[in-house]
């Protein structure tokens, strides 16, 4: 599925279809990085009418900061607090909504390689996770009706989600896509080297010991290796569209 990758998408206006138009709905969708989460849930938000939250971009703007601000990596304390500091929202009224530290976009520093090489290290720190999580549960009640994407959505930030996600998809396959996502920004990264520092990201994210990647026992699982970007949005889709209808009724 080379399709899937990070990047901007062309949104349908919020009809919010046959969803219910006041109800609140959080949807997650949690899952190893390069399996094309944060286009999935981008276009399945615009579907169903709900606003994306990009939770990676929030640790990657702390990851951002840590190097920036040229803080020790050893010093916690500095880097909780300067992140603190920052008071990192988004921009709502963008779309996809951008990402603000000290009410300054950050949106073009989040996704450089030094960055994305250090965010594991910056995610693992447990207070920083904890003001995450409770950033985003401040997001979640702000705009109820969330498409949102990470590691821990489901498991701890919303374990009350209506609808949860977990897309896995072989390291080689993410390798792939990531290098071609790369490719079509002039950057040129061999797919072992790629597939190993996403082996090595998984790691990371999977044995913290404070929200840890994983699969919620209640989410539903997909494997997205074979799948085309339209077939991964769609059965998305179905399967919130049923699970939705039938907490509605009641079953
Ligand atoms: O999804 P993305 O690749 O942008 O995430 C970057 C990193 O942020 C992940 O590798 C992970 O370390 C961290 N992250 C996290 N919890 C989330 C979202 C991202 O730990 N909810």
């Amino acid at each position: 599925m080379t399709s899937v990758q990070t990047q901007t998408v062309a949104r349908p206006p919020k009809i919010g279809g046959a969803m219910p138009v006041d109800s609140p709905v959080i949807i997650t969708i949690d899952g190893p990085a390069g399996t094309g989460k944060s286009t999935v849930a981008q276009l399945l938000a615009a579907r169903l009418g709900l606003d994306f939250l990009d939770t990676g971009a929030m640790y990657r703007a702390a990851a951002a900061i840590l190097i920036d601000r040229e803080i020790d990596r050893e010093e916690i304390g500095e880097l909780v607090s300067a992140v603190l500091g920052a008071d990192l929202h988004f921009d709502w009224s963008q779309d996809p909504p951008t990402i603000l530290a000290w009410d300054n976009p950050i949106d073009h520093r989040i996704r450089q390689a030094d960055v994305t090489a250090v965010v594991s290290f910056v995610a693992s720190i447990a207070d920083l996770r904890h003001h995450m999580v409770r950033k985003q549960r401040v997001i979640g009640s702000q705009h109820p009706r969330l498409v949102t994407e990470g590691r821990d959505q489901g498991s701890v930030v919303f374990p009350d989600a209506a609808v949860k996600f977990y897309l896995d998809a072989n390291p080689e396959v993410r390798a792939q896509r990531r290098v071609e996502q790369l490719a079509k920004k002039g950057d040129v990264v061999d797919i072992q080297e790629m597939c190993e520092r996403i082996v090595e990201r998984d790691r990371m994210d999977s044995t913290r010991s404070d929200g840890p990647l994983m699969c919620p026992d209640d989410a539903i699982r997909i494997d997205t290796s074979v799948l085309s970007l339209d077939q991964v949005v769609d059965t998305l889709e179905q399967h919130a569209r049923d699970r939705i209808a039938m907490m509605l009724d009641g079953s």
